[in-house]
């Protein structure tokens, strides 16, 4: 095994009687170092203002002042 994290996953499928997983299957799976650039590329869209300004707004904050006059 690569890692602790390959270890757990491959003893929580063969626990489970999974274990045909690795008989029938006809590749490796992809690497996550490999996936990781590209699924952080495409969240990166979710940084750019045009897409944010459809979900994000501004919260109103008061000006700390506005609570002191209150009292
Ligand atoms: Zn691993």
């Amino acid at each position: 095994m690569c890692c602790a994290g390959c270890q757990a996953v491959a003893q929580a499928i063969v626990g489970n009687g999974l274990g045909d997983y690795y008989r029938h299957r006809d590749a490796f799976p992809e690497s996550p170092r490999e996936a990781l650039p590209q699924v952080l590329a495409d969240l990166a869209l979710f940084d750019l203002p045009d897409v944010q300004k459809n979900f994000v707004r501004r919260a109103r904050v008061p000006p700390a002042s506005a609570n002191r006059k209150r009292r």
